[in-house]
């Protein structure tokens, strides 16, 4: 594809149709000059040439002709496609008339007004596109630039300031106002001002129009009225009315006109010198820059603009030579490539706002999947310096040796623990790490033979977890005196109280292997807390299997979210694409299928919440149990260890045993562990009967009070233990009821 050519002859009463030979089928002009009629003719002379353009326009009226000509380009420019429009030809052959049009009757106006008429009707009809237009209009002037709508603008900015600049957007002149225009009206005003200007200046400088060059420019930008879109389109349409092409040096002008006939047939020799480079695909270099009118159509001629020259002529005998010259400009002009390319740009701001949007899609999604796989508090933001520098101390203390464990404090251990499925937040292995655990050991490897770290028997499977310390677990038997370990002192001593007499007889000099021993103690001593700790991890496994079941629904769900937000959308389109009715609120109607898949996306939104919520519920839930269970678990070690020492140990052995630490000899205050009171369920159900009484629409409120009480009493629980608080839970049983019997095992 090429620069399009038409040759439009201008209207008149003396054409010659023996030396103009048009052939509309095929697109060809001949010129039959009669050079045997001159005496001074050169023999090899050609007197018959044929063009081939793309059209001819012979006679036609001015909605043909724009038709023909304009209407296609105009329409693609809110695509994004720039095109240019010259009209080139002598003076008097209609360029004027092509471009601008006449103005004393509506059917005579030109492509300029046809245009502008063509764009804002695009704008009108166009709803999803939000079209801005704007206008300049330059004249170029014996190599001056000036803007014929100078008058119209704020600016004081006069007009030899101007130069053209180049920028990744292209050639620009800087300086030329350009105005906004937002209707038909508009625009036009713009245009007659630029008009009334040029014959203002033609009288006041005394200069002829015809001797310059106008460029009217329509810069359109597209950009779609769904926010969601950062692309947007821009375009020039520049319509070119040139000088008189005719040669006038040879007419023998002198001063103004002589210099003028210089500047134009400069700067359209330049133009035609550009012409041939641009058509020669051997060029690498174009002259644009040598003259104004060529640098200022620099992006404007072929390449990616789309280009259309009309070629005017003045059909009479006694202009042949003229005519001649525009069409061999003419063919010239087609032989420059052009291929067109839309102007896409991407708004920054949108593509920020965008992409803010989309990380946060992103973020509550991942969010999501971290709930639902029990992944929770996982922080993506990068680290801060402070955080890199914490990181980097713990490395190099963890090297030296100094700490056993590297927290980067990103991820909550805790919690990424209890979520495990199946996982009992134990770790393999024979290491304690608290420091109480390692100091009894350094105790017993010194003392005892055969029984160092190094030589115990080897544990293995269920004991070997048994036996090992729960890392959190192991804080609670840490020197820091906390509620946690007076509920552990209590129970221990209990146990201790019982059992201590008997062992005192029994005692063996060697110790026996711990493991062997953990199944008898399990057995006879602990069976009942090692009852409760089954129990307890029975309910924990149910609870999380629930809670398995409830994630998979709650995927389910949230996939049929998405099929029926797919749907949607599809129907959605399909509305826009076939034209929407509205009702008399000015709302679109919706056929049957739509409504449907409304009433089902709803539907399944209100189970997704009811779903999450009830997910939300269960997993404090869980978290509770497997406290219990780890607390249990801690119990039956300290008391199997407690045990164990005051039935195979020697006094020395356990000796260094802190003072005021949790294991220690003595009674047990008993009054600590028995005394159970009422506890928050077992108070609201009393209260809700009571209150149900005398006013039963408040259920849901209390019911709302008692959650959150849950709530707080789990923290505080968690964060300061104390023993009521944390001793029973509805459907649980806890270690610390092991002389009141278990009433109820179900899970609430
Ligand atoms: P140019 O701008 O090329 O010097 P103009 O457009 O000013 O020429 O035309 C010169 C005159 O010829 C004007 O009066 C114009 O109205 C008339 N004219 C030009 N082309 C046509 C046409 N196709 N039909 C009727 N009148 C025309
Ligand atoms: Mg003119």
């Amino acid at each position: 594809m090429g620069v399009k050519v038409l040759v439009r002859i201008r209207t008149t009463t003396n054409f010659a149709p023996d030396m103009i030979e048009c052939s509309l089928d095929d697109n060809t002009i001949k010129i039959h000059t009669k050079r045997d009629q001159r005496k001074e003719a050169v023999n090899n002379q050609h007197s018959d040439w044929m063009f081939k353009v793309d059209g001819i326009l012979h006679d036609v009226p001015q909605e043909v002709m724009y038709a023909a000509v304009a209407k296609k380009a105009v329409a693609s420019t809110i695509n994004g496609f720039s095109s240019t429009i010259m009209c080139y030809g002598q003076t008097g052959a209609g360029k004027t008339h092509t471009m601008t049009g006449a103005t004393e009757k509506y059917e005579y106006r030109g492509i300029i007004p046809r245009a502008i008429q063509q764009i804002f009707k695009e704008v009108e009809e166009q709803a999803d596109l939000a079209l801005t237009v704007y206008v300049s209009y330059l004249e170029i002037y014996n190599e001056t630039l000036y803007d014929l709508l100078s008058t119209m603008s704020d600016s004081s900015t006069p007009d030899t300031q101007m130069i053209i600049v180049e920028d990744n957007h292209g050639v620009r002149i800087k300086g030329l106002s350009i105005h906004m225009v937002s209707t038909e009206e508009d625009a036009l005003n713009y245009l007659f001002e630029g008009e009334t200007n040029r014959i203002i200046a033609s009288h006041t400088m005394n200069k002829s129009s015809s001797r310059s060059h106008c460029i009217f420019t329509i810069y359109v930008e597209t950009r779609w009225r769904q926010t969601a879109e950062v692309k947007y389109l821009t375009s020039k349409l520049n319509l070119v009315d040139l000088a008189g092409s005719e040669r006038l040096g040879k007419t023998g002008s002198e001063g103004q006109v002589m210099r003028e006939a210089m500047y134009i047939n400069k700067s359209l020799s330049f133009l035609e010198q550009t012409i041939i480079a641009l058509g020669d695909s051997k060029r690498g270099h174009i002259p644009f820059r040598q003259s104004k009118l060529t640098h200022a159509l620099k992006d404007s001629i072929g390449g990616t603009c789309n280009t259309i020259l009309v070629a005017n002529i003045y059909g009479e005998a006694s202009q042949i030579d003229e005519t001649l010259s525009t069409l061999r400009f003419a063919s010239r002009m087609k032989c420059i490539p052009a291929e067109p390319v839309a102007n896409i740009y991407t708004d920054p701001m949108k593509l920020i706002h965008k992409l803010q949007n989309d990380i946060q899609v992103l973020q509550d999604e991942l969010a999501m999947y971290n709930i639902l796989g029990n992944r929770r508090q996982v922080s993506y933001e990068t680290l801060t310096a402070n955080q890199i520098r914490d990181i980097k101390a713990q490395i190099c203390r963890y090297l030296e040796g100094t700490v056993d464990e590297i927290n980067t404090g990103l991820l909550n251990s805790e919690e990424s623990q209890v979520g495990e499925l199946m996982g009992e937040g134990f770790g393999i292995g024979l290491a304690p790490t608290s420091a109480k655990a390692k100091k009894l050991k350094v105790k017993k490897s010194k003392d005892i033979a055969g029984t160092t770290k190094k030589d115990r028997p080897p544990v293995s499977g269920k004991d070997a977890e048994m036996l090992q310390q729960p890392k959190d677990s192991a804080q609670d038997v840490s020197p820091k005196p906390t509620g946690s370990r007076v509920i552990m002192a209590s129970i221990i001593d209990s146990v201790r109280s019982e059992s201590i007499g008997k062992m005192e007889e029994a005692r063996p000099t060697t110790p026996p292997g711990r493991s062997e021993i953990f199944d008898m103690f399990k057995a006879e001593k602990g069976s009942e807390i090692n009852r409760i700790l089954i129990e307890n991890k029975r309910i924990l496994i149910e609870k999380k299997a629930n809670m398995k079941d409830l994630t998979d629904r709650i995927n389910n769900v949230k996939e049929e979210i998405d099929i029926t937000n797919r749907s949607l959308n599809i129907k959605k389109r399909e509305r826009h694409v076939q034209g929407e009715y509205k009702n008399e609120h000015d709302e679109p109607v919706v056929d049957e299928d739509e409504f449907n898949l409304i009433i089902q996306l709803k539907d399944l939104k209100r189970q997704y919440r009811c779903d999450f919520n009830a997910l939300r519920d269960l997993r404090v839930e869980v978290q509770y149990c497997q406290r219990l269970v780890d607390q249990c678990r801690l119990r039956l070690l300290t008391e199997f260890e407690i045990w164990y020492n005051e039935s195979f140990l020697t006094a020395d052995d356990t000796q260094q045993v802190p003072q005021g630490d949790s294991i220690r000899r003595g009674l047990v205050p008993f009054s600590r562990m028995t005394a159970l009171e009422e506890d928050d369920k077992e108070k609201f159900q009393r209260l809700q009967q009571e209150i149900l009484m005398e006013c039963p629409e408040s259920v849901s409120f209390y019911r709302a009070r008692m959650k959150l009480q849950q709530r707080q009493n789990y923290t505080r629980a968690m964060n300061q233990p104390q023993p009521i608080t944390i001793h029973k839970k509805p459907g649980m049983i806890t270690p610390s009821i092991k002389n009141k019997p278990p009433t109820s095992l179900q899970c609430s």
